[in-house]
């Protein structure tokens, strides 16, 4: 029997456990943090109940196809989305609810943008196209070579290549007009960590992932459930995981990792190492690489990174959903320089979910759990945070007003998580919220590949390889990984 090593317990280490371990691998884990999960966790104080970083998913199929490939029954149940959420511009007390039906949408926006029904149509069948024609093709497989690669773009029909050249901003720019249709609709660049003026407008197939495909998710119980469920499968298995244990050192023989090295010392053997620490950070940090240096790294690019807040209120905020936005009326400023620090966080733009509101158990009855996240700098760029304490009375005082309740007068509970508590609970590297970006230098066959250059024993899975961030990406990166490693070990 092989013997797999995985580091890391994120998403895409737990799913390539199962999926190693359904293939007849003896599967040992270690993680850095003290519980499961990764950036898929859970906080728990004062008797509230968080999830301290995704709190919706879309393509829920992935996870189907990982409980088939496990012969498992579907580890979590999760709620479609719909509405699936609210936003609101600083200054307005309106909220415009993004609704799936398209006839209930056109209603919050027919007086905003004339035709908006037609417009929206014409946009949702031209980013149908572009998903379902590179789905398969781009995002969906493993690439070995450079060859392989172009061959795939090659295959993607070329009426799509005007999209790799403009911003996903100017491609909104060609089909809406009004302000308010054009920042809501380009919200989806920051589910990728960056912003609509510095992403392909190849990615605004997310939109049609989110308003027709399969849409958004919510999991019953909260998010951790994920977790939770991935976990009962991983001690039924019998697979171990050593918490608080760090690998910070390796070993090796004859072009092969022989041993990797925890923070006490301690060596871990397999025939098969698999990294979910972030693909690139390990390469430069625990391998040493000099691709993967530090001055290589700060020159790549990476997502932003996370400023996130747990509150637990007093009292039924009515003027909350469980999912909304909090924006402004700059958006082109104050998302084109938020992320080199270029522009004060005073007036910030931030997401804030209220999972009471489906889940009550997350909260002591007569009380919401507030989670708000606020993409700031990373920090290349704010390598301090000193002013944490300003930043989180700033949003606390921002939502107050514009949701007509008083949140510090009523808080009971409260954790704020800069960037540094970030990069030091997971290893995210200078606190970057979803890895390395998007752009189109650092995808496919440019992403830090899921086989390692040097040694043919080692393995990598999760945002910062292939295919890219979010959970259902975590999902297929655990399938490319195990695709690679049955090819090699066999099962
Ligand atoms: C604030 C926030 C909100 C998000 N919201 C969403 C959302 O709504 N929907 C969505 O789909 N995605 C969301 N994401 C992205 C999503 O969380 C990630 O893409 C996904 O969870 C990454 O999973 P991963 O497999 O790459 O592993 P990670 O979650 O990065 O886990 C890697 C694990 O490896 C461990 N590790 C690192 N180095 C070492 C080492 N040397 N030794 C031992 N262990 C180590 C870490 O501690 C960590 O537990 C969000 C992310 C953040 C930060």
């Amino acid at each position: 029997m092989k013997k797999a090593l995985i580091v890391g317990t994120g998403l895409g280490g737990l799913t390539t456990a199962l999926r190693l371990s359904t293939l007849g691998y003896d599967v040992e884990m270690v993680e850095k943090y003290h519980q499961p999960g990764g950036r898929l966790n859970q906080l728990k104080a004062d008797g509230f109940t968080f999830d301290i970083g995704p709190t919706f998913f879309s393509m829920s199929y992935e996870f189907k196809e990982f409980a088939q490939f496990c012969g498992i029954d579907m580890p979590f149940k999760f709620i479609e989305m719909n509405p699936l959420y609210s936003v609101n511009f600083a200054g307005s007390t309106r909220w415009y609810t993004i609704f799936k039906d398209l006839d209930k949408l056109a209603k919050e926006f027919g007086d905003v943008e004339p035709n908006f029904e037609e417009k929206m149509r014409k946009y949702l069948i031209k980013t149908g196209r572009l998903f379902h024609d590179t789905e398969n093709r781009i995002i969906r497989r493993n690439f070995d070579s450079l060859l392989k690669f172009a061959a795939a773009l090659a295959s993607v029909p070329p009426r799509h290549a005007p999209l790799m050249l403009r911003s996903m901003w100017s491609e909104m720019n060609r089909h809406f007009s009004s302000y308010e249709v054009k920042v809501i609709f380009s919200l989806v660049a920051f589910f990728l960590g960056a912003t609509p003026f510095d992403t392909p407008a190849v990615y605004s197939m997310l939109t049609y992932t989110e308003m027709q495909h399969d849409g958004y998710h919510n999991v019953e119980g909260g998010m951790y459930q994920i977790v939770e469920g991935l976990m009962r499968e991983i001690n039924k298995r019998g697979i171990t995981v050593q918490y608080n244990t760090e690998i910070v050192d390796f070993r090796e023989q004859g072009g092969q990792i022989s041993a990797l090295v925890d923070n006490n010392g301690k060596q871990y053997t397999a025939d098969v190492y698999v990294i979910n620490a972030d693909a690139a950070w390990f390469r430069g940090k625990v391998l040493r690489r000099q691709a993967f240096s530090n001055d290589k790294l700060d020159k790549m690019k990476w997502t932003l990174a996370p400023f996130t807040m747990y509150l637990g209120v007093k009292g039924n905020i009515e003027g909350l959903h469980h999912h909304n936005y909090f924006l402004g009326n700059n958006f082109k400023e104050y998302s084109s320089k938020v992320f080199k620090n270029s522009i004060s966080l005073d007036k910030p733009y931030y997401y804030v979910n209220v999972s009471s509101k489906t889940t009550p158990q997350s909260a002591p009855n007569g009380h919401e759990n507030i989670f708000i996240l606020c993409p700031v700098p990373d920090l290349r760029y704010k390598p301090t945070w000193n002013d944490s304490e300003w930043l989180a009375t700033n949003i606390m005082k921002d939502i107050s007003s514009r949701v007509g309740y008083n949140i510090e007068a009523n808080l009971v509970s409260k954790t704020v998580l800069n960037p540094q508590h970030w990069m030091q609970m997971f290893n995210l590297y200078k606190g970057s919220g979803l890895g390395l970006a998007h752009d189109l230098n650092q995808i496919g066959y440019f992403r830090p590949h899921n086989n390692d250059e040097k040694f043919g024993n080692v393995f990598y899975v999760g945002a910062s390889t292939l295919p890219g961030t979010g959970l259902p990406m975590a999902v297929i990166s655990s399938r490319l990984a195990t695709e690679k490693i049955q090819k090699k070990y066999g099962s």
